[in-house]
């Protein structure tokens, strides 16, 4: 096992991280930039390394700086949490020249399923259910492209092949649209993510986004943990997620984990690992796989009893998982709510002094943040601040537990989307289960227009 990891990461998941190593007895570096040097995490840390500025391309993404951090420390292994260098192929390779473990899969599997393109295809091979769509990227000849759309048949949505984030992405309901379309989000990707590739797939009117959690270790031993329920969404980001999804009977979900599981093992994935699906009339299409932890990673945990970083560590040390599929029993029911310092309708940030800040407890809640009394959130980075998760036996209990931690929670000095979270879980459509990915945007509109 490792002796000393360092977390290229900032936030809750640098806090999150830290606290797994410490249950292992691992002994922690956290990288910090100048506007994180009061972090919390960074204070309990054992060794800690400013890299830069507040300017993430000077700081968390700045390859050089983390990787000497890492030498001079002497740590072993690097841990990049999600966001920032978690799903870039060339830092994993980067590290692994350098002579540290990356805690991660390897780096080819994480430039083939970084371009959704390439994923999509792999996926196919291996039997994974995928939305219909063009076959790889779209041709320069906009007749060619009309071709293949009317193929697939209106709506579709272009798609970056690189693109990430709930970027890069553009819904086109008719023919007259589409050459125009195709071409801004081909700008649009060339801007973003240095690649101008991108391909068209049917645009699913109502779906639900449901991922499923895979674990696989170097020995060929690969297992699924379920799935988890993430379609309140806004601008295509995640807000609140759940375990089990609703309305999901154990046949299904064996039969899609299982195919997940076998297209892990044909490309020797390692790690933790997410594949993306939307749900449509009983049926699931695979739109990408993320090839790191999620943010909602804890969902899963608290239903399987897996500590998925734990995991990650153990896996990367080159040990063999502990249990088999038939190991593994989801059990009751979990929540997440992000609480994330923006408005809860507008969805401005809000970033600023926390004057006042009491975290909720009791039975089945748990609360991941960085954050405390008077701690300063910086205006550079992600507006999320922090994730309760609450355990119930039943979905009910985990409802009624997350509606008594939201109002027992004080953060005072900046907004939050606290009044939000209250608002879904007080919607009967959420609470009779099932809504779509559009609920949440149909929401918002709704209440932002009664306020005009
Ligand atoms: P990203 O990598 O940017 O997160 P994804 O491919 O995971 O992009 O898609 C993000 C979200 O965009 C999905 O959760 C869904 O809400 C929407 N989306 C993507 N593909 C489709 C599709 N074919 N039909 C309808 N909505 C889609």
């Amino acid at each position: 096992m490792f002796e000393k990891i360092l977390i290229a990461n900032r936030g809750e998941i640098a806090l999150r991280v830290q606290r797994a190593c410490r249950a292992m007895g691992i002994k922690t570096v956290a990288v910090y930039s100048e506007a994180d040097a009061e972090a919390k995490y960074v204070m309990l840390a054992d060794e800690s390394v400013c890299i830069g500025p507040a300017a993430s391309a000077l700081s968390y993404l700045n390859i050089p700086a983390i990787i000497s951090a890492a030498e001079v420390t002497d740590a072993q292994a690097i841990h990049p949490g999600y966001g920032f260098l978690s799903e870039n192929a060339d830092f994993a390779e980067r590290v692994e020249e350098s002579g540290f473990v990356f805690i991660g899969p390897r780096p080819d599997s994480i430039r083939m399923m970084g371009d959704k393109v390439s994923a999509k295809k792999a996926m196919k091979k291996a039997g994974v259910p995928c939305v219909p769509g063009s076959e790889g990227a779209l041709p320069e000849s906009i007749d060619e492209v009309r071709e293949i759309v009317r193929d697939i048949g209106y709506p579709i949505i272009i798609k970056a092949a690189g693109g990430g984030g709930g970027r890069g992405m553009r819904v086109v309901h008719t023919e007259a649209a589409l050459s125009n379309a195709v071409i801004m989000t081909r700008n649009e990707a060339q801007a973003a993510f240095g690649n101008p590739v991108v391909y068209a797939e049917k645009y699913l009117e109502n779906p639900r986004h449901i991922e499923f959690q895979l674990l696989i270790d170097e020995h060929g031993n690969a297992v699924h943990l379920g799935e988890r329920d993430c379609s309140l969404q806004r601008r295509h980001q995640k807000i609140l997620e759940e375990a089990p999804a609703p309305g999901i009977s154990p046949k299904l979900r064996n039969k899609i984990g299982s195919r997940c599981v076998d297209a892990c093992r044909r490309i020797k994935y390692r790690g933790v690992g997410t594949f993306e699906f939307l749900f449509e009339n009983n049926e699931f299409y695979f739109i990408e796989m993320n090839t790191r932890l999620q943010v909602e990673h804890p969902v899963t945990e608290a239903v399987t009893g897996i500590d998925l970083v734990q995991a990650q560590i153990n896996v990367a040390a080159g040990n063999k998982l502990p249990f088999k599929q038939d190991d593994i029993v989801i059990k009751g029911h979990s929540i997440e709510c992000r609480i994330n310092a923006e408005d809860a309708y507008k969805l401005t940030p809000s970033a600023g002094r926390i004057t006042q800040y009491h975290a909720p407890g009791g039975p089945g809640v748990r609360v991941d943040s960085h954050v405390y009394h008077n701690y300063m959130v910086p205006p550079y980075y992600d507006s999320m601040i922090g994730k309760i998760i609450t355990y119930g036996d039943t979905r009910d209990q985990a409802m009624a537990r997350m509606r008594i931690a939201l109002s027992e929670m004080v953060i005072s000095g900046i907004k939050t989307n606290i009044p939000l979270h209250l608002d879904l879980l007080s919607d009967l459509s959420f609470l009779n289960a099932g809504v779509s990915i559009h609920f949440l945007e149909q929401k918002l509109k709704l209440h932002n227009k009664a306020g005009d």
